[in-house]
């Protein structure tokens, strides 16, 4: 089932109309009963829910990751400002996970498997920007990659793209969560590249100020108005060496 879905997921972004072109996705899944679910309680916020809150009958959660090219890396990562590009792309991305979300719920439905997901976005508490269902954290449950610096999680095909999630009723085998590091700074104390590129000072050595950082991604979604909610930045993302990986690095 596992060869389904990726397929799926592989067609639906070769055949894309929009401008923001995918590298390989990555797929990955964890048991919907792994104890690491219920940590996130703790991790991310007291009403992030478990897999059998999206889906009773959960037995497997699967994870996405679609990476962006390295030539939109560069794009934003050159651009003074949020490159229009890396907006757009964040957008046409939004689209993109909510039509696989939908089109392997109802092929899925065909062989009788039931799946439930949470939105790619805005899934967060708007005042305290904590969210009721983090991709990037049931991705790591789903040996998707590690957090950095940056607190994004760094895939084996880098950081920059976005992540989606569903939760099944039928049993898929676990990823493996592979113990290596891909932040440099974690790994050898030597990087904080995605720290000197926040524009909005939010992102320091010290953490996170997620009430900066969302302030600074409505300027940008402002900015950017004849576009769709892009509430973006990627500068972070975009900033150094784990923006784009292939496995092996
Ligand atoms: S998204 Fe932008 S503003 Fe937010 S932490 Fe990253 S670089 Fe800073
Ligand atoms: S830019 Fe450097 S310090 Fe920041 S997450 Fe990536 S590897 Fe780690």
């Amino acid at each position: 089932m596992k060869e389904y879905i990726e397929n799926i997921i592989l067609r639906i972004c070769a055949g894309t109309t929009g401008n923001t072109i995918y590298r390989r996705p990555l797929v990955t899944c964890a048991r919907a009963d792994d104890p690491l679910f219920a940590e996130l309680k703790k991790a991310v916020g007291p009403e992030h829910l478990l897999p059998q809150d999206l889906l009773p009958e959960a037995s497997s959660v699967v994870a996405f990751f679609l990476p962006f090219t390295r030539e939109l890396v560069a794009i934003n990562r050159k651009n003074p400002y949020v490159a229009r590009e890396w907006a757009e792309a964040y957008y046409e991305t939004n689209l993109l996970i909510r039509h696989i979300c939908e089109e392997l719920t109802a092929g899925l439905a065909d062989r009788g498997v039931k799946a439930a997901w949470q939105q790619p976005t805005h899934n967060f508490d708007q005042e305290k920007l904590i969210s009721f269902w983090s991709h990037k954290h049931v991705a790591y449950i789903c040996g998707a990659g590690t957090f950095g610096m940056h607190q994004m999680l760094i895939t084996p095909f880098g950081c920059a793209g976005r992540l989606g999630s569903l939760v099944l009723d039928q049993p898929l085998a676990p990823s493996p969560r592979h113990g290596g590091q891909h932040c440099l700074n974690l790994k050898e104390g030597k990087c904080l590249a995605c720290v000197k590129s926040c524009p909005s000072g939010a992102l320091t050595p010290k953490g996170l100020d997620k009430q900066k950082c969302y302030s600074y991604l409505l300027e940008v979604d402002a900015y950017y108005s004849d576009l769709g909610t892009c509430d973006a930045c990627g500068k972070c993302a975009t900033g150094g060496p784990c923006a784009i990986l292939e496995p092996g690095d």
